[in-house]
């Protein structure tokens, strides 16, 4: 801006136009007052001129009287003479009587510019005349003379024109002084703050503070120069608060606000940074690697300690994860919920992944203490690595997550590092979740029945549902197959829902052809049983079959009640009280305790297949069925062996005490037609009763 001002026209400049017009007008204003005063002393100035012509006429009187009285000549032309020499008289004469004259002279009048001046002032010529007396008072003749204006006014219009151009000079001088201060006390400072704002970055607001100007902190300038500064300060505070609301955003745009560490978009930014980067710069691409790692029970301690100790857990898990992060890493991410991310660079990096992730599966064997808690947390780890595994970020951190989810569907404790053929298999289980979703509708989901017998009179107590996929491409898929991938991806509540529904009513319709009917026993997923009102959906689903809840029973796996003991008890009494049977599937597995045992309100324990399988050659297979046996009665429950196949294996349970069979050897499950045609055989044979001993059977 300071050249700006440098660049201004003269003409322009504040300064100059002040002078400009202050000259204009000081020249104007003195032009006037001097013509004034000039024209006021041309008026004494033409009397003075009349005046002297008369004072030169008296002294002329006495001769030229004395001339004419005498007619005499000589004298005559010597008073001409006289008149003549007097500046400015054009011409003279002296008369006898009225009109004789007696002499004349005249003189050429001087040429002379300025004479219209003269002329204007005093009027171009004069002619004066006396009378002549004689001492008896009678007039003899005359003395007349012409003046011409201009000798005599001459004198004058020097003085006039001194005094006008001293006039102008003092116009010009005044104008001057005031270009002088003009320039020191307004153009100056204006200039030099103006020169103070042109350094003015506006995005550095706070580099410039405006000086007042000296000698002006009171005036005008001064005010100028604060409310300037003033505007300064609210840009600087705006700006500062711009600035702060964008750090913020761009902050939330790429850190995670719970845990403070790189999100996502983060992570993909600088993986594609670390892979275009060195490529621009003509560098060979370092090796990279994507390490994720995932906390396997997070979701369950979400459910059971809830969300903000959930947060709390993630942090604490964030903190350790960052303790870990070694030096060849660059970044540490948060991916997801509960999924973690390293990238890591340089050579050797596939090992140095494989030693991060060792390093962390020690660092998660110790418990992680939270709140009033010592958690043990299990993880998984996925790992893909630049440039073998992906061409960019994006599909590097795919493939790594492919590893993980590989690593958690095979329950692999090592970590596990992308491989191709992974993928076709991850690519089959998103297909199969996507298409689960609209089985139920589609009618491909089907139930299939098997019998639980008495062990001493083979007679059906039970029926436990099993449910079948039919897929319409890929044929059948088992439940082993698809009930954890519709428990991964939570669409077991609505299936387990509506199996739950279809079983009620099936076991409903076995009433009618049955005069007494078996149980139906339906497995229950633990996701369901963390669902809010799971109580009331059995109870609707009950209602809605009409089938009384003394022939309804659920089968809960031992794990899924013990990781979830308390919330667990609570919804199983509820149920125990509606007349549901409670049966502990999958027993001998989870490692429950007595003491758990004892304060869970159920009436079944079912002993896991693993036991039944090898029972008659694992001694110790055998030990533990027995004691579980004993253990079940001795609390009061009925127990069941599941996975029967073998004679001798039934033969076994029952001189154990086992009250009831599940297996092949009595019936594989059966789909609906063959298990109607299996109820009416049995009905036929024999009137189906439950003469369960020992059980604490409400039916
Ligand atoms: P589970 O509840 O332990 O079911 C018993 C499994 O053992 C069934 O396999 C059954 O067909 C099989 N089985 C029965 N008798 C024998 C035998 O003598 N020998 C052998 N080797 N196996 C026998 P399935 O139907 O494939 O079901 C597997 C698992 O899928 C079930 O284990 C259960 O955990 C789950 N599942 C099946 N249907 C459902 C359901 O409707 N809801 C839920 N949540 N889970 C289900
Ligand atoms: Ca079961
Ligand atoms: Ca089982």
């Amino acid at each position: 801006m300071s050249e700006q001002v440098r660049d201004l026209p003269r003409r322009e400049r504040l300064g100059w136009r002040l002078m400009g017009i202050t000259l204009m007008l000081a020249c104007a204003i003195g032009m006037v007052l001097n013509i004034g005063q000039i024209l006021f002393d041309s008026r004494s100035q033409s009397a003075e001129i009349d005046h002297s012509v008369q004072r030169l006429l008296a002294v002329m009187r006495e001769p030229a009287t004395e001339a004419v009285y005498n007619i005499d000549d000589r004298l005559a032309r010597r008073v001409l003479d006289g008149v003549l020499r007097f500046e400015g008289v054009l011409a003279a004469e002296l008369v006898v009587g009225d009109s004789e004259v007696l002499a004349r002279d005249k003189r050429e009048p001087i040429a002379s510019p300025f004479r219209f001046v003269t002329a204007a002032l005093f009027g171009d010529r004069r002619d004066y005349r006396i009378e002549l007396k004689a001492e008896s008072g009678e007039t003899v003749g005359s003395l007349r003379l012409q003046l011409d204006t201009y000798p005599p006014g001459r004198a004058f219009l020097a003085r006039a024109g001194v005094v006008l151009a001293l006039g102008m000079l003092n116009a010009g001088l005044l104008a001057l002084l005031l270009l002088t201060v003009f320039h020191y006390f307004l153009t100056r400072p204006l200039v030099r703050m103006v020169e103070g704002l042109s350094s003015f970055d506006p995005n550095m607001p706070e580099s410039i503070r405006l000086d007042v100007p000296a000698g002006h902190e009171r005036d005008e300038l001064g005010l100028w120069a604060r409310s300037v500064n003033d505007l300064l300060t609210a840009i600087r505070e705006n700006l500062a608060r711009q600035r702060e609301a964008e750090t913020r955003a761009s902050w939330l745009e790429h850190f995670d606000t719970l845990t403070g560490l790189a999100n996502r978009t983060l992570l993909l930014a600088n993986t594609t940074h670390a892979m275009t980067g060195a490529t621009q710069d003509g560098e060979q691409v370092p090796p990279l690697a994507i390490v994720i790692v995932d906390i396997r029970e997070f979701r369950d301690i979400n459910a059971q300690y809830g969300v903000e100790y959930g947060d709390q857990v993630l942090r604490e898990v964030a903190h350790r994860l960052n303790f870990i992060a070694t030096g060849s890493t660059v970044l540490t991410a948060r991916l997801a919920e509960d999924a973690f991310a390293f990238l890591m660079s340089g050579a050797h990096v596939r090992e140095r992944a494989d030693k991060l992730a060792k390093r962390l599966n020690i660092a998660f064997e110790a418990a992680l203490g939270v709140g009033p808690n010592l958690l043990n947390l299990g993880i998984d780890i996925g790992i893909a690595v630049y440039p073998e595994d992906a061409d960019s970020a994006d599909q590097l951190i795919q493939n790594a997550e492919r590893a993980l989810s590989y690593a958690k569907k095979h329950q692999l404790t090592d970590a596990q590092f992308y491989q191709a053929e992974h993928d076709k298999e991850l690519q089959l289980r998103k297909r199969l979740v996507r298409d689960l979703r609209v089985a139920p509708q589609r009618d491909q989901i089907h139930l299939h029945y098997q019998p639980l017998v008495g062990a001493q009179n083979g007679q059906v107590v039970a029926v436990e549902v099993l449910a079948r996929w039919t897929h319409p491409e890929l044929g059948n898929i088992a439940p082993v197959e698809f009930v954890p991938l519709a428990e991964s991806s939570g669409q077991i509540v609505a299936l387990g829902e509506w199996l739950l529904r279809r079983a009620c009513q099936d076991a409903a319709m076995w009433r009618r052809v049955c005069p007494s009917p078996p149980r139906v026993a339906v497995n229950v997923s633990p996701m369901q049983l963390r669902e809010r009102g799971f109580d009331l959906i059995v109870a609707s689903a009950l209602a809605d079959a009409g089938l009384p809840a003394s022939l309804l029973e659920l089968e809960i796996t031992e794990t899924a009640l013990i990781e979830n003991i308390e919330q667990a008890i609570g919804i199983l009494q509820r149920l125990r009280e509606s007349g549901v049977r409670i049966s502990i599937d999958d027993f001998g597995t989870g490692l429950a305790s007595l003491s758990y045992l004892k304060r869970l309100p159920i009436d079944q324990l079912k002993i896991d297949i693993s036991f039944i399988r090898d029972v008659l050659r694992d001694p110790s297979d055998a030990q533990i069925v027995k004691a579980i046996i004993n253990l079940g009665h001795s609390l009061d429950l009925e127990v069941v062996a599941e996975g029967v196949e073998e004679l001798a294996q039934r033969d076994l349970l029952a001189s154990n005490g086992c009250d009831l069979m599940q297996g092949y050897l009595f019936a594989a499950p059966m789909d609906t037609a063959a298990f109607m045609n299996y109820l009416q055989r049995q009905s036929s044979a024999r009137s189906v009763v439950v003469p369960i001993s020992g059980g604490r059977s409400s039916v």
